[in-house]
């Protein structure tokens, strides 16, 4: 290893991919945002943005020692063929991402579910460094979670370890796109959020949120309910506040499940409810057990898109041992 290697870096996302080189400290040396559906196949979008940023590297005499890719869906342990269930990029179910860029780049590749690698990177280059025991709960348009336990990243049996975001918690509750019903989802990912709203409004076409919307449902998003909350709107205040209240209790699961040291709240959703946060906080402490609250620092984290690739990249250096 030469003080100039690094990690050609990738962070999948759903709209926008943030292609990357980083180094052993976690900085990133060049990065590439672009929309993750170009014209053609999305793989080939993905390829071709990571053959990009790796000649940019081999121009600066950058020497990539491996690549690291984060995927918002399950991937398949040891192998990288990403799992059939995934939501936001259903073209990419079922293909062998690992094996393909191996292949292609004839490097190590290493494939990961984008929250496992996000909680790898604030456990190698941010809030969990040096932390044994931690879980970040990830709200946006999902809800995703990575978990490391004693060092080690929990991914279970099949790939599915740690899949926070789809614990029950209301028996009758509203249905969800994994088969379930009343999962911490369907109550606090942006999509959910907005459309209970609609639900809400349909039944009491009024009040703020209704003409910020100009009393047009379609116009209602989480960010829409937020802002008529903070305005005073009953109804979208009554709703932030029963998503405080499960998003606590989506922490105090993790919480009572694991005991960690830490857990980190971030996503889109949670960065949009950080005023809210001691009240999420209050509904954590609320439904936990006291001794294990007690052990876990809890904090709100803000992410930004240009330096996400830092947790694929991570992944890296964790699969590599270093
Ligand atoms: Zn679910």
């Amino acid at each position: 290893m030469s003080d100039k290697s690094v990690i050609l870096a990738a962070d999948v996302g759903g709209t926008t991919t943030s292609v990357g080189l980083v180094d052993h400290q976690g900085e990133v040396l060049t990065q590439r945002l672009a929309s993750t559906r170009g014209n053609g196949l999305t793989i080939e979008r993905i390829v071709s943005l990571l053959g990009e940023v790796k000649r940019e590297g081999d121009r600066q005499g950058l020497e990539v020692e491996g690549i690291g890719i984060g995927i918002p869906g399950a991937i398949e342990k040891g192998t990288g063929r990403i799992g059939p269930e995934i939501h936001n990029l259903p073209e990419l179910a079922n293909l062998p991402l690992g094996r393909l860029l191996t292949e292609r780049f004839s490097l190590p590749v290493f494939v990961d579910n984008d929250v496992n690698a996000l909680a790898l990177g604030e456990g190698y280059f941010g809030v969990a460094r040096g932390i044994q025991n931690f879980a970040l709960l990830a709200v946006g348009t999902g809800v995703g979670s990575g978990v490391v336990v004693n060092g080690k990243l929990v991914r279970g049996a099949s790939g599915y370890g740690s899949e926070f975001g789809h614990v029950p918690l209301n028996l009758d509750g509203r249905p969800c796109f994994c088969g379930s019903q009343g999962c911490l989802k369907t109550y606090v990912s942006g999509p959910d959020v907005a459309a209970q709203a609609h639900e809400r409004l349909r039944d009491r076409p009024s009040g703020l949120l209704w003409e910020l919307a100009g009393g047009d449902p379609q116009r209602v998003d989480a960010e829409l309910v937020f802002q008529a909350a903070k305005a005073g709107d009953p109804l979208a205040a009554g709703l932030v506040e029963e998503v405080c209240r499960y998003l606590g209790a989506g922490m105090a699961v993790i919480i009572n499940g694991l005991n960690p040291e830490l857990v980190i709240l971030t996503g889109g959703v949670a960065e949009s409810l950080r005023e809210h946060f001691p009240e999420i906080c209050r509904w954590c402490h609320r439904y936990a057990f006291a001794g294990a609250i007690s052990a876990a620092k809890l904090v709100c984290l803000s992410q930004d898109k240009r330096t996400s690739v830092r947790g694929p990249a991570a992944l890296v250096l964790y699969e590599l041992g270093k």
